[in-house]
């Protein structure tokens, strides 16, 4: 028996639809849970509808675990972590690729828990304190499907909605290598797993660089936000007569997009601008350069509701300033990672960048998160990553 919450009468629907979320609002009463426990949700009759994991300090207050009756213990970890890794075993090529998402959190069926592997080090993060107070028991269960070297970067701000501190470290076997080699699509990366973004590597948009490197048969392509070289590799290793010039804020990444460009054996077909891009681009504008394609691949600039406007202008401005130094029939890849901007929106502010840049252009690709980031369809909050490959007239 688990301790049980009781919703307001009629806020069921969305959780029997299988929405994984439900908010502290929806809640009529909470029968001697405590923050981090196992609770079953039952409706406004008392009559249960499904069983998740409780925080009383996060607006989100319940997870769901599960729609069925079954126990939540480390065979239930083991089933999910398992099944997760079964459907890999489909999305991925093992044979020219060994870096990729292994849990997908809410998406996989276990709600606050993200699971990367590259080669032989798994990363995991735990967002939330439901994931936190299970840890053990799911590290058990990475550990028994081969995970063998776990390293932990909980360092991400949610965890602070969920009244936990950031941990980072090793959680399982050795420390990783200042640099973890990887292979993706056949081709080499290093990858900084203690201190890059994310867990290390931007593995969503392992499909799209793919896919760019297929469309982009360019001379000179300009690489906006650049991180570690992810686009500029495939195109270089792609195109032989492709340069690509790597632009990034941060120093220490461009030293990695050079060291991996130099893996691949197309180091001299890379350059690197260190700089802020709303800055740099005006001043190729204002220098009259223009460019055969430019890959346009921002940060998060909406990481909350309140900075929807703010983000907008930052998505339309940069996109704005690579319309207009786009030769005629040259291609623009460009992105959005903020789940708070839906496709048909950041379509609306790339379209508004071209008409302000006096630009006509076709959009000849749509493009989302990779597929080892599944969308749940009972989840849309899921899709946070869509791009627009266009080409401008
Ligand atoms: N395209 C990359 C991921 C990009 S992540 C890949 O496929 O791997 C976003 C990058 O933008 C980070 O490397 C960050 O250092 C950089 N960045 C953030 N703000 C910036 C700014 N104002 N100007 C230039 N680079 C910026």
């Amino acid at each position: 028996m688990y301790p049980k919450i009781i919703l307001k009468p009629h806020k069921e629907k969305p959780v029997l639809a299988h929405h994984p979320w439900i908010f502290s609002g929806a809640i009529a009463r909470v029968e001697n849970a405590h923050d981090g426990d196992t609770v079953d949700v039952c409706d406004s009759a008392g009559k249960f509808i499904a069983r998740g994991y409780y925080n009383s300090q996060s607006q989100i207050a319940v997870r769901v675990w599960t729609w069925d009756d079954e126990p939540i213990d480390r065979t239930f970890f083991q089933r999910r972590l398992q099944a997760a890794l079964a459907a890999r075993t489909m999305l991925i090529n093992h044979t020219t690729t060994n870096a990729y998402r292994w849990m997908n959190a809410e998406s996989d069926g276990m709600p606050g828990l993200i699971v990367d592997r590259y080669a032989d080090v798994v990363v995991v993060q735990c967002l939330t304190l439901g994931i936190e107070k299970r840890k053990t028991e799911i590290m058990d269960g990475l550990t028994e499907l081969g995970a063998h070297n776990i390293y932990e970067r909980s360092d991400v701000d949610v965890r602070e909605k969920e009244g936990l501190s950031a941990v980072v470290g090793v959680l399982r076997g050795e420390e990783p290598a200042e640099r973890v080699e990887i292979v993706e699509n056949g081709l080499r990366f290093l990858v900084d797993v203690k201190r890059g973004h994310k867990t290390g590597f931007y593995l969503d948009q392992r499909e799209n660089r793919q896919k760019v490197a297929e469309l982009f048969r360019a001379a000179e392509i300009l690489n906006v936000f650049a991180y570690t070289g992810g686009f500029a590799v495939y195109l270089c290793a792609a195109h032989p007569n492709t340069r690509v010039i790597n632009l990034d804020a941060s120093h220490d990444v461009l030293e990695l997009a050079r060291e991996n460009l130099r893996l691949n054996r197309c180091e001299d077909r890379g350059e690197f601008a260190e700089g802020d891009a709303f800055y740099v681009l005006r001043q190729y504008r204002d220098r009259g350069r223009s460019f055969d394609a430019i890959i346009l691949d921002p940060p998060k600039f909406v990481p909350t509701q309140s900075q929807l406007n703010a983000g907008l202008r930052g998505y339309k401005d940069i996109n704005l300033l690579a319309f207009k130094l786009l030769k005629p029939g040259g291609l623009l890849a460009t992105f959005s990672c903020s789940g708070q901007v839906s496709a048909a929106l950041f379509q609306k502010v790339v379209f508004e960048a071209a008409t302000d840049a006096k630009r006509d252009a076709q959009i000849i690709a749509k493009l989302s998160q990779s597929s080892d980031h599944p969308i749940l369809l009972s989840f849309p909050e899921s899709e946070y990553l869509k791009g627009l490959v266009c080409r401008v007239l």
